[in-house]
């Protein structure tokens, strides 16, 4: 089940669907996701082959792609689910690259990173990743991070902004749209998977 395809008009589903057996052809496909803020849809045209962190290396010098891939390991297995690291946090890890950067080279970078939408720096200066890099880089995080991203139980997108279970072993998750929805239409608010009372206070992401 998904929201954005209920908001999808009539046919466009098929539509793509034609697409993207085209597209495979050529190792492309759209892929749909949705902004995990307000849950409004996202797609993105994806390379589906291989290394897909690989197409950084048009924007990007070898050493920025490995900053980049550091800062988004910082970012994943950040404590508590935060899914975001401090700018000192970041900066700090410029230093420790097989090529370090200056200070003033991982701010530029860093401000491209976010002007190039793969990074987004929220108001108290934390990084966390772009709904771009969830979507494209997807394969490459599942990849390297299965066991910090887990998908939502209503949407089956990569949840890092949301709520979680109260049972540390319970693997469900959810954005805070989808567990909205999902609780409107639920006598008691429980988790789904093992019917412990849910707390929307347990916060997925950036707090
Ligand atoms: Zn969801
Ligand atoms: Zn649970």
């Amino acid at each position: 089940m998904s929201i954005n395809k209920e908001r999808a008009p009539e046919g466009f589903q098929e539509f793509v669907s034609t697409i993207n057996q085209k597209l495979n052809l050529v190792d492309m496909e759209f892929r749909r996701s949705h902004e995990e803020d307000d849950g409004n849809p996202v797609w993105a045209l994806v390379n589906t082959n291989g290394d897909e962190i690989a197409k950084l290396a048009t924007e990007y010098s070898p050493v920025e792609i490995s900053y980049f891939k550091r800062l988004i390991e910082l970012i994943v297995t950040a404590d508590d689910d935060a899914f975001s690291a401090s700018s000192i946090m970041a900066l700090k890890e410029a230093s420790k690259i097989k090529t370090p950067l200056t200070k003033s080279a991982a701010e530029t970078l860093l401000q491209r990173f976010v002007d190039d939408k793969w990074l987004i720096q929220s108001q108290n200066g934390k990084y966390s990743m772009s709904q771009r890099t969830i979507l494209e880089l997807q394969a490459y995080l599942k990849d390297e991070f299965e066991d910090y991203l887990i998908e939502c139980i209503l949407c089956y997108d990569i949840v890092t902004k949301g709520q979680r279970c109260d049972v540390q072993e319970c693997k469900s998750r959810f954005h805070h749209h989808c567990a909205r929805r999902y609780f409107s239409s639920q006598n008691e608010k429980v988790c789904p998977a093992c019917k412990i009372v849910w707390k929307s206070s347990n916060i997925i992401g950036d707090h």
